[in-house]
C-alpha cells in the first residue's frame, strides 16, 4: 500500500498535488478540511461545532478528526492507498494514525512537505478566497492566525516523521508540473 501524508502549511499546495496524485497512483484522498466542510454543509451537529473553530483560524479537537479518519479507513478496506491531506496536523494526530494502520497491518510510506514562505501563503490564501467563498480565506487576521495554528501545533508533525526516516521535504514555489515530478520522484523510492 502507498500511504502518503502530504504536508504543509495553508496554501501550499497539498489539495491541487493530491488531486494529481489521485489520478497517477489510483489513491483515496482524505483531506480533514474536506471532511469538516462536508460536515458543515450537511448541517451535522459535529459540523456546528467544528465551523465556529475553523472560522476563527483555529484547529478542531484531535478526538473529531481521528474519528472521522478512521471512519473513512474502514469504509475504504479494499484501497490501494490514502493521500492524507492536512492530517496529521498535531503529534497527537500523527501518533493515532500509526495506530490505526497498525491494527489493519498497514503504516505510513511516507511524509513530503511542501516549502513556501509565509509570505507567499498570505497572498495565494486572500487570492483563493476570492471564489472559495471559504469564510477562513477571506481575512487576512484569520489567514495569519491559522499560520501561527500551523507554525505551533502542525509544525512538530514533520519530526515526528523525521525520527521514523520518513520525510522528505520539497521547493513548494514554481510550477504545479514541477512540483508534481518532485513529488513523484519521492514516491518512486519508496
Ligand atoms: P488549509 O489547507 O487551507 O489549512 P484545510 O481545508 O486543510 O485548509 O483546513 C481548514 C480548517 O479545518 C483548519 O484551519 C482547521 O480549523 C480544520 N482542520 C482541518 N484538518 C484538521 C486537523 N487534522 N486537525 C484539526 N483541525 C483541522
Amino acid at each position: 500500500m502507498l500511504n502518503l501524508v502530504l504536508f504543509g502549511p495553508p496554501g501550499a499546495g497539498k489539495g491541487t498535488q493530491s488531486q494529481k496524485l489521485i489520478d497517477k497512483y489510483g489513491l483515496i484522498h482524505l483531506s480533514t478540511g474536506d471532511l469538516l466542510r462536508g460536515e458543515i454543509s450537511q448541517g451535522t451537529e459535529l459540523g456546528l461545532e467544528a465551523k465556529k473553530l475553523m472560522d476563527e483560524g483555529l484547529l478542531v479537537p484531535d478526538a473529531v478528526v481521528i474519528g472521522m479518519i478512521s471512519n473513512k479507513l474502514d469504509a475504504n478496506k479494499d484501497a490501494k492507498g490514502f493521500i492524507f491531506d492536512g492530517f496529521p496536523r498535531t503529534v497527537a494526530q500523527a501518533e493515532a494514525l500509526d495506530t490505526l494502520l497498525e491494527s489493519k497491518s498497514s503504516a505510513i510510506s511516507g511524509m513530503v512537505a511542501l516549502e513556501v514562505d509565509d509570505d507567499e501563503l498570505e497572498r495565494r490564501l486572500l487570492l483563493r478566497g476570492k471564489d472559495s467563498g471559504r469564510p477562513d480565506d477571506a481575512d487576512p487576521a484569520i489567514i495569519r492566525k491559522r499560520i501561527k495554528e500551523y507554525n505551533d501545533k502542525t509544525k512538530p508533525v514533520a519530526g515526528y516523521y523525521k525520527n521514523q526516516n520518513k520525510f522528505t521535504s520539497i521547493n513548494g514555489i514554481g510550477s504545479i508540473e514541477e512540483i508534481f515530478s518532485a513529488i513523484v520522484a519521492v514516491i518512486e523510492k519508496y
